[in-house]
Formats: structure tokens, C-alpha cells, sequence
């Protein structure tokens, strides 16, 4: 069951509830997200949870019993669609409908100057957060596994001096904290979309998450992920289609564009593509992105790189010079056709 708080519902109405429950042996998780709070509530009587009489409490909209897997994250129990704002509540980017959000960076950062000349080209794209790895999933231990804590404090600095929010990888639960003490965006890679402990340790973070797609992962089961970290608090989450696997081999993995429109129906999350990792070719990347933009996506997430022959990471499918240029055209012009502004930091909204 879920109970879905009124907008204006104060912290001593949730409490209420949350002690309701638990006095009747349930359990109950709370997410707060930009305008409202709920409620999910667990446990193995659900006539026991009907007669606590939830409905008639103070600061309660409504009481909704569930039967799928998705609860916090199922559109089903959530007035409209969610926007996640990173970079500060009141000051940050917007990720949600009606505005187009370009997070670009470098794939890893790999020093300071990179990631320097990175984001500004990111910036001039339109870019209005700046993604960068310090932690690398790598497939073999003998590749570049990023510069740790080194990295992060690059990526701080960079935000010192240009203002962009950061969305950075984090690989393990432990991490999380330390991570977060940098970030604006903790990303949870398709490597560790079934890493329950990741997700529940990002859960209990107060920062939005960008859970990308596992690489085999149904749809389901990665709106399932996305209800671990809902449950430990967070419902500050952006779901990132990036490719899955086929059996194609011309492209690194198959960008499933249908699960844009697909998660939209099931849940209330903004979702993003990222068309860098899904087609790993620099030539799909302009495409690519248009197709998000067409089917309704909420931002694009792409790589780029001052110098690609020498990058560290995916140096085959960064943008630099003419390529990101057109990537900057596009994602001006595209997206008012589909009822999106570009998204800019909150403040910067509405002033002339
Ligand atoms: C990334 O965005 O840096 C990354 C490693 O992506 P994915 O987890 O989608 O492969
Ligand atoms: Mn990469």
C-alpha cells in the first residue's frame, strides 16, 4: 500500500502516519519528493494496514493499495511526473517534462586540465551539468580504472570555476559517502544496476541518482532497481537508457528507444538517454540524440573529449569540434518542437 501525502503536509503528519504503521507491527518507508511525500508501506497483512484508517488522517491525500512490484516509482501512485532538480533545490537544473536537460564531460576525468577544456566545451554546447567518471568500471583490470578521490576533486574545482552541477559514478556502497561529499549526482552505472547494496546506500544519500539501465536488464527490472533507492528515501531519481545487448554488432549495444515512452506509461521518473554508450561511435551520437529528443526523453547525456585520439576512456565516441557544434544546434532548436526548453539553472529561469 502506499499513502500519498497532501502538498502541503507537514513533517509531524508524516511522522503520524509512519507511527500508525509501525504500532501495528508494519513497516514504512518515506520519499520526499519536490512537491509531495509518500509513503510506501510494507508488510503482510494488508486488511491489518485497512483498518489503521490512514485515509482519514491529517495531511493524507489518498491510501492506495498495490499490487505490482512498483509502488514508490509507478506512475499509478503518483500525481503527474516527477522533476529531479540537481545542483541545489533552489538553485539547481530541472531533469523533467517540459524542459531538455544536456548533461556532457568527459567519459573518466583524467587530469585537470581535460576535464577544464571538457567542461567548457560542454558549457558552449549548452550543457548545463557536467558528467565526468573518477571511478571507472572497467571490463579489464588492466585499463585506466579513473583517478579516485583525485578525480573528484577536479570535478569540485571545475564547478568552482564554471558553475556546472557534477554527475559522477559511484561504484561501491562504501563510496557513497565520500562521493557524495563532492557530487551534485551520484550515477549508478548498467554494471551495478543489480548491486542492491548500491542502491540502497544511494537510497539513503540526500542526492539525486542517475540509475542507468542494466545492459540485459528488462524494463522492469529496472524500474524494480529504481524502487530499491525509492524505499531507502530517495525519490530523487532519473532513469538513463543507454543500450542494451543484442545480438547486432555493429554498435557497442542497441539503444532501446521504445523504453523511453515504455518507462513513461509505468513510472512518474524523468528519463534520459545516453547516446555516447549506447552506440560507442561518435557518428551515432548526433542521431542518436535527435531520436531521443523526438520520442519525448527528458535530456541526453554525452561524452566529450578536447583531444579523443588521447583519451583514457571511449575516445571513439566523444564529440569535439563540428560534431559538437551540431550536437549544441540541435538540442537549441529540437526541443521547443516537442514542447521543451533547454533546461537552465533555476535561478537563471525566467530572467531576461
Ligand atoms: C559512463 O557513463 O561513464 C558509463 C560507464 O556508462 P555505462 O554504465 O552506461 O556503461
Ligand atoms: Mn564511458
Amino acid at each position: 500500500m502506499v499513502v500519498v501525502m497532501e502538498p502541503g503536509a507537514t513533517g509531524a503528519h508524516v511522522d503520524a502516519v509512519v507511527e500508525r504503521v509501525r504500532s501495528a507491527g508494519g513497516e514504512a518507508f518515506v520519499s520526499r519528493g519536490v512537491s509531495r511525500t509518500i509513503i510506501g508501506l510494507v508488510g503482510d497483512n494488508v486488511d491489518e494496514f485497512r483498518a489503521l484508517n490512514l485515509r482519514s488522517m491529517a495531511g493524507v491525500a489518498d491510501v492506495i493499495r498495490v499490487s505490482s512490484p512498483l509502488k514508490l516509482v509507478s506512475l499509478d501512485n503518483h500525481p503527474g511526473r516527477s522533476t529531479v532538480v540537481v545542483g541545489g533545490s533552489d538553485r539547481g537544473v530541472p531533469i523533467g517534462p517540459g524542459t531538455f536537460t544536456l548533461i556532457a564531460g568527459p567519459c573518466a576525468v583524467e587530469s585537470a586540465q581535460q576535464t577544464f577544456q571538457a567542461a567548457e566545451m560542454a558549457q558552449a554546447a549548452g550543457a548545463t551539468l557536467l558528467r565526468g567518471g573518477a571511478f571507472k568500471p572497467r571490463t579489464s583490470p588492466y585499463d585506466f580504472q579513473g583517478l579516485g578521490e583525485q578525480g573528484l576533486r577536479i570535478l569540485a574545482e571545475v564547478r568552482e570555476s564554471t558553475g556546472l552541477p557534477i554527475v559522477t559514478e559511484v561504484l561501491d556502497a562504501h563510496d557513497v559517502p565520500r562521493v557524495a561529499q563532492y557530487a551534485d549526482m551520484l550515477q549508478v552505472g548498467t554494471r551495478n544496476m543489480h548491486n542492491y547494496a548500491l542502491l540502497q546506500a544511494v537510497g539513503r544519500a540526500h542526492l539525486p541518482v542517475l540509475l542507468k539501465r542494466g545492459m540485459q536488464a528488462t524494463v522492469e527490472e529496472w524500474l524494480t532497481a529504481a524502487e530499491y533507492v525509492a524505499q531507502r528515501g530517495n525519490l530523487d531519481i532519473v532513469l538513463c537508457e543507454r543500450g542494451i545487448r543484442t545480438f547486432e554488432t555493429s554498435t557497442r549495444n542497441t539503444l532501446d528507444i521504445s523504453a523511453v515512452p515504455v518507462v513513461q506509461q509505468l513510472s512518474h521518473l524523468p528519463v534520459m538517454v545516453d547516446p555516447s554508450h549506447s552506440g560507442g561511435r561518435r557518428d551515432l551520437v548526433l542521431p542518436l540524440a535527435r531520436a531521443a529528443i523526438a520520442v519525448g526523453a527528458d535530456g541526453i547525456m554525452v561524452d566529450v573529449h578536447p583531444a579523443p585520439e588521447e583519451a583514457l576512456v571511449d575516445g571513439a565516441q566523444a564529440l569535439v569540434g563540428a560534431d559538437l557544434r551540431e550536437l549544441a544546434s540541435a538540442v537549441r532548436r529540437l526541443p521547443p518542437l516537442v514542447g521543451r526548453r533547454p533546461a537552465e539553472r533555476l535561478a537563471s529561469a525566467g530572467a531576461s
